[in-house]
């Protein structure tokens, strides 16, 4: 019989989901839609296969009270009503942090909601809202199994070095080591990069995951070597609104100098740095980029320079670069961001063609540069939706 799978991607103020054919392994899906605006305006969309707007119903009930769980409650009858009871057959979650003991996809059981709610100090600003998810589709329809899919997963082929902090020996044991985060998205780009990269996908590989989070994953073989987020998703690239790498001194300072609390840290760390707080204006690249401002300019070339020298740190990892991947929004969609980064990085053989990389082309390397340079759109809910099929054919569950 014909089942459908859900994913749902749980951020602070927003969820994304996706409804995937349970009978192939299409990685187009049925439905794609977003509730932007939770906690303050929600706003509703949604769109078919072929990209028609599909009509929003009972969600417009959607208020300025409704949380993850009033979202979720009307989500559901919303999926079935429009997918004419089409039974779901489970339904997979983005979750950041899977910590030292879940990689792989896992189904969700109370011990293990337990352990994922203990990771919550390592991903405060996400894993709180995973977890509301499936707590929400729990509380609603308690018969459907739900898998979570960890974006620290990817990272657990990295070799023990590449985990480490210099950190005392009974930190490290306790589980305070470099985790890696956006890892479903490396994860669906280094399936496609043999579509693009032929022989040379199971070469020297960085992947930089550009959007209001960032990171890179330096790859040998598809699988994660290196990455620039470490122990919580502050780390390693400039972001949105996270500051990204910073000398732990500066933490001392805020501490002791300022007599700043913990939490008032975290907001600033977290809410107030990156993009956002050196320009002053906003976290949204293409509004900068839109701007004359002289902050912004400067937001956006050191957004630019950092990157670049994150890319160069991970290069020992891997001993040399065959290939750069962008992706994500900026990643995907900022010719101008591309070409700022690939000019710190021309010594290492990296040409730009600029007109591929002005239309947003899938190879935007010149010919004769040594690395070839890709702009590629990810898809994380077709990992999870892979995930899904796959874990529930493991256990034996009907398709
Ligand atoms: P994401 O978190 O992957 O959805 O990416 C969001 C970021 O991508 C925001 O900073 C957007 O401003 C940025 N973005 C999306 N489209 C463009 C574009 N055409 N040019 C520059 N930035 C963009």
């Amino acid at each position: 019989m014909r089942r459908v799978f859900l994913t749902l991607n749980a951020g602070s103020s927003s969820l994304k989901f996706a409804v995937f054919d349970s009978d192939n392994s299409s990685t187009t899906p049925l439905t794609k839609g977003t509730i932007a605006g939770i906690g303050g305006t929600p706003v509703f969309s949604a769109r078919d296969t072929a990209g028609g707007a599909l009509d929003a119903g009972a969600m417009t009930a959607l208020d300025v009270a409704s949380d993850h769980e009033t979202v979720i409650a009307l989500l559901l009858p919303w999926l079935a009503n429009h997918f004419g009871g089409l039974p779901l057959l489970a339904v997979g979650h983005r979750v950041v942090h899977g910590g030292q003991h879940y990689r792989d996809p896992t189904l969700i059981s109370p011990s293990v909601l337990q352990y994922l709610e203990a990771l919550v100090p390592l991903a405060p600003l996400h894993q709180p809202h995973n977890i509301a998810a499936i707590r929400a589709v729990a509380k609603w329809r308690p018969d459907i199994p739900q898998i979570a899919c960890f974006d620290t997963g990817f990272h657990r082929s990295q070799n023990h070095l590449a985990q480490l902090f210099a950190l005392p020996r009974d930190l490290t044991d306790e589980g305070v080591i470099r985790y890696g985060f956006h890892g479903l998205s490396y994860d669906y780009i280094a399936s496609i990069l043999p579509n693009h990269l032929g022989d040379r996908a199971s070469g020297r590989v960085i992947v930089a995951h550009l959007g209001n989070g960032s990171s890179m994953c330096a790859m040998k073989d598809r699988k994660s070597v290196a990455t620039t987020m470490g122990f919580t998703a502050l780390d390693g690239l400039m972001m949105g609104r996270r500051c990204g790498a910073l000398d732990p001194g500066v933490v001392l300072y805020l501490m002791q100098a300022k007599g700043m609390a913990a939490p008032d840290i975290e907001t600033l760390l977290y809410k107030h740095s990156g993009l956002l707080g050196v320009s002053g204006m906003t976290n949204d690249m293409q509004v900068l980029q839109d701007s004359d401002n002289p902050h912004a300019q400067e937001a956006i070339a050191l957004f630019c320079y950092r990157a670049a020298s994150s890319l160069a740190g991970l290069l020992p990892a891997i001993g040399g670069l065959d290939a750069l991947v962008f992706t994500a929004g900026i990643g995907e969609n900022s010719a101008p961001i591309r070409k700022a980064i690939c000019d710190h990085l021309g010594w290492l053989g990296i040409t730009l063609d600029d007109a591929a990389n002005d239309r947003n082309a899938t190879r935007i390397s010149a010919a004769h540069s040594q690395v070839g340079v890709f702009a590629l759109p990810t898809n994380e809910e077709t990992v999870v939706a892979d995930a899904c099929r796959g874990l529930l054919t493991r256990a034996g569950k009907p398709e």
